[in-house]
């Protein structure tokens, strides 16, 4: 798979502001385990984050996420919350909706992203609306 650099910055720091969500650090081979990736790869990742400020990096003590990492990390769950919560309400299967998100989330504007995560909002508050676009789009299908 030929993935940019900045797909697997994002990521890589989603990963980390997760398992540091969930058990309080995160460990490099945590990370390289979560990703599917060696861990030198993720070591060198995670030093790439420390020289561009997104992690504090101590070696042999693991890392953490500075201020501005966290912000980001937010940033990249907040969007990968909206794809999915939008992919799920347009009833895809949920392995491509994983899929999906996956690698379409690295590649949205701002704007696009707005539009999308205004969609999620509309179709949740119309759920009839929902039901009719759904039964159009299998009917066309
Ligand atoms: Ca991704």
């Amino acid at each position: 798979m030929n993935r940019s650099a900045s797909e697997s910055t994002e990521d890589h720091l989603e990963r980390i502001a997760g398992l540091i969500e969930d058990k309080g650090y995160a460990r490099v081979t945590d990370v390289a385990e979560a990703l599917g990736v060696k861990p030198s790869t993720v070591s060198n990742m995670v030093r790439r984050l420390a020289v561009r400020g997104f992690v504090n990096y101590e070696r042999y003590r693991g890392f953490s996420l500075t201020e501005e990492g966290r912000e980001v990390a937010a940033r990249i769950k907040a969007r990968h919350q909206i794809l999915t919560e939008l992919f799920s309400l347009l009833e895809l299967a949920p392995e491509t909706v994983d899929q999906e998100v996956e690698e379409i989330e690295h590649h949205l504007r701002p704007q696009t992203l707005e539009i999308f995560r205004q969609m999620v909002n509309y179709w949740k508050s119309r759920p009839e609306e929902l039901r009719a676009f759904l039964r159009f789009a299998r009917k066309n299908a």
